[in-house]
């Protein structure tokens, strides 16, 4: 069997868990001599992002065309080949990297009959407590902690709260309200759910900022802190953690095994975050997990897109000793709910190992074209 097409599909969609922005993705479908599919996605989030990864999709392809799909390590090291001087440290090319080889372990999983987890080794966590992740939408506290209580009722074992996003909720910008909030947080949702606090890129603390808030944190129990000084500020990360209680979670910006190494090395990080839909796919999760794992750290998914890169993350998730726990977004949206036959949940407030083949997901094509875009 080998590949006989490989296709770039930008498609965009506004996100109701982000306040209906539109978002971009670039999705692949890779095709089979004898008519098999596998669907993979890179989380492009913007236009220009999106075009650029259908183009070097499209390059790349003539080195997927005409190979066995069950070659996934291979076909990886190929496609990093071609990219030595445009990809040397990420960037676009990792992008495009992680839509093909998810695609391709898709479609190893469904040719050998297999999930890709057994193809990862195997599960080795019964179950993984479900948290939602989202951004809080409204200006009042009360109304906030009363959406989140909405969201826990599902039993959801705890949230993860974006702070300076789209909106009226004002979060991370001011000492008082954030202290406010996450204190109403706390005593809404009880002592059991876990919580944590993600700062977005619209939020720029410097240390003595990060400092003074995550002290304040610390008193209700914050299971992380999420990019509390961006992506990458080793000095900064190691004064903020020797005057802290609070877990600290970064790394999902990087984009390659490297980059993640870099990060681990630096001794400032307890919860790595990792996107297999930017840091090179399924094969790229998994080495970024095993090296966590030796270094006694947490990975974390950053499973915030689409049914494709959800069961790509559930299954590195599983096959991994480094993840914990798993996110999900609380309110239902068109790239999980509306592109495949069953959407990805949680049972009572817990996700389960994913079965085969492949991701375990059936895509709907015509849901594919409808949000399909030019760019
Ligand atoms: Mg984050």
């Amino acid at each position: 069997m080998k590949v006989k097409k490989v296709e770039a599909i930008p498609v965009n969609y506004p996100e109701p868990n982000d306040f209906n922005a539109l978002r971009h993705l670039c999705l692949v479908r890779i095709t089979t001599d004898d008519g098999v599919v596998g669907w993979g996605e890179s989380v492009t989030m913007w236009p220009e992002s999106n075009l650029a990864t259908k183009a070097v999709i499209e390059g790349m392809a003539e080195l997927v065309i005409g190979q066995d799909p069950v070659n996934t390590d291979a076909i990886h090291r190929s496609l990093k080949d071609r990219a030595w001087w445009y990809g040397y440290a990420g960037g676009i090319a990792s992008f495009a990297i992680a839509a093909i080889d998810i695609a391709l372990w898709d479609l190893k999983g469904k040719v050998l009959d297999r999930s890709v987890l057994e193809l990862l080794g195997g599960a080795v966590h019964e179950r993984l407590p479900a948290v939602a992740s989202s951004h809080a939408h409204y200006e009042s506290i009360p109304e906030m902690a009363d959406e989140a209580l909405e969201w826990l009722s599902t039993g959801l074992q705890g949230m993860k709260v974006g702070f300076g996003k789209r909106g009226d909720a004002r979060l991370g910008f001011e000492h008082d309200r954030d202290v406010a909030y996450v204190g109403a947080m706390r005593e809404a949702i009880g002592p059991d759910k876990s919580l944590m606090i993600d700062l977005g890129w619209a939020i720029k603390w410097d240390v003595p900022t990060a400092v003074k808030r995550t002290q304040a944190f610390d008193e209700f129990d914050i299971m992380w802190i999420e990019e509390p000084l961006g992506a990458w500020d080793p000095e900064g990360y190691a004064t903020l953690r020797s005057k802290t209680r609070t877990a600290m979670a970064y790394g999902e910006k990087e984009w390659t095994v490297e980059g993640f190494e870099r990060v681990l090395a630096t001794g400032t990080v307890d919860v790595v975050g990792c996107d297999p839909g930017r840091a090179e796919g399924i094969t790229g999760f998994k080495r970024v997990a095993d090296r966590v794992e030796q270094y006694g750290r947490q990975a974390n998914a950053h499973s915030w897109s689409s049914a494709i890169v959800g069961a790509a993350s559930l299954a590195v998730s599983f096959s991994s000793p480094a993840c914990k726990l798993f996110e999900l977004k609380p309110l239902d949206n068109p790239m999980q709910h509306e592109l495949v036959t069953t959407p990805a949940g949680h049972l009572d407030g817990w996700v389960y190992p994913p079965t085969g083949p492949g991701l375990g997901i059936e895509v709907l094509e015509e849901v594919v074209e409808r949000y399909r875009s030019e760019s």
